[in-house]
């Protein structure tokens, strides 16, 4: 069975973790700082803050923002449920807002339909690798006031470009925090983690407090001092640490980020070439002024029957999966929030017809045609 996606780990991954499980710290040691640093480096943002899984780092910044009860918050119903899910966590109610039918990622007209005195925040998801809009994200957030973290459980390594200059998702230059996982599927991992950027002194503060019990033990920041055994709790936290050999394993996997990417684009231009004339196919669309980092492949089968094919692939050993049932669908979301059919069309009709096909950078050259082979054998022939 090739599976849509798996992490790739070799010896210098495995001797990193290693060198960790040697030394003093394994937990909140040096190696989570060299870790934010380097991906705040890497993505051009001012802080990090690492965490024990990207659903942490999404509520960990949903806090941060300050989304309570009363609010409500805009995310895409195609996406994974932890980029709702952290909107509820703080009380606030998640709101949606339909895809955009070519990009599949949340439509600026669609949230701007939704806004009302209430809304606080937008949680775009970067979904498949690609970027959302971001100027025009960016654009409504300003003017309505309101607090954008990124959902890019999906898309460290991609960018997009505005008026001729270039972003890198993470940089946080159209938005307050951009969160990433690092869970064995995304495109590196450290087993279990996630990772949020930010430009804010006083958002990275409250993420560091948040992120271990809402406790400090810096004397400065102390309202009282008792002597040299204290510590302060000063607003509710949790443990949302990662570990030092967690850290390890995500700085080395981070060296190969872009020739992670590369493969997967290299990958997605091989199906996309092979798809793009069968009229039964929709290949997944690029936008110019974005270069997608290609978390998943995405491709939607018109006028068949998408169950069948999708036994069918599995039956010849291709690991399928589907990204992703409406969030609004969940009976969670229909018994607490209200949502339905017919809430979403454009969301419900990609829904209806996609299939994530394998994509990950182990895949041989053989694997590639062996999914290519695959497809087009059992969609020729077959019509509703
Ligand atoms: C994977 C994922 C998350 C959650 O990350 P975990 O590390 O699994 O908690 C959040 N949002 C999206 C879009 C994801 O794909």
């Amino acid at each position: 069975m090739i599976p849509y996606g798996r992490q790739k780990i070799d010896n210098e991954d495995i001797q990193a973790v290693c060198e960790v499980l040697r030394s003093d710290w394994l937990t909140q040691g040096p190696t989570v700082v060299d870790f934010e640093n380097a991906v705040s480096e890497y993505c051009g943002a001012r802080y990090a803050v690492a965490v024990a899984n990207g659903t942490a780092a999404l509520h960990l910044a949903a806090l941060a923002a300050g989304f309570s009860s009363d609010d409500e918050v805009i995310t895409s119903p195609i996406t994974f449920v932890a980029s709702a899910n952290c909107i509820a966590y703080t009380g606030a109610r998640p709101v949606f807002a339909d895809i955009n039918s070519q990009t599949y990622c949340i439509d600026p007209e669609e949230i701007q339909s939704k806004l009302t005195p209430a809304t606080r925040g937008l949680i775009p998801v970067h979904f498949s690798g690609r970027p959302c809009d971001m100027q025009a994200i960016a654009d409504l957030a300003l003017e309505h006031n309101l607090v954008v973290i990124e959902d890019a459980a999906h898309a460290i390594g991609a960018s997009y470009e505005i008026n001729g200059k270039s972003y890198k998702v993470g940089c946080c230059a159209h938005s307050e925090m951009t969160i990433f996982s690092f869970h064995p599927v995304k495109h590196i991992t450290t087993g279990e983690g996630g990772m949020i950027t930010t430009n804010s002194e006083d958002l990275y503060k409250k993420l560091l407090l948040l992120r271990s019990h809402g406790i400090t033990k810096d004397p400065v920041k102390m309202i009282r001092n008792d002597g040299p055994w204290y510590y302060e709790q000063q607003n509710l936290g949790f443990n949302y640490r990662i570990t030092d050999f967690q850290c390890a394993l995500g700085l080395s996997q981070l060296r190969k980020i872009d020739t992670f990417v590369d493969r997967r684009r290299e990958i997605v231009a091989a199906y996309n070439e092979r798809f793009s004339n069968n009229i039964k196919l929709l290949i997944p669309f690029e936008h110019i002024s974005t270069v997608s980092s290609w978390h998943l492949y995405l491709l939607q089968f018109k006028n068949l029957d998408r169950l069948e094919v999708f036994n069918a692939l599995r039956e010849k050993g291709l690991g399928v999966n589907v990204h992703y049932i409406p969030v609004n669908l969940q009976p969670y979301y229909v018994d607490h929030f209200g949502y339905g059919a017919g809430d979403f069309p454009k969301a419900e009709e990609y829904y209806s017809r996609v299939i994530t096909l394998p994509l990950f950078p182990a895949m041989t050259d053989e694997d590639v045609d062996y999914v290519i082979s695959a497809v087009l054998d059992t969609v020729r022939g077959m019509t509703r």
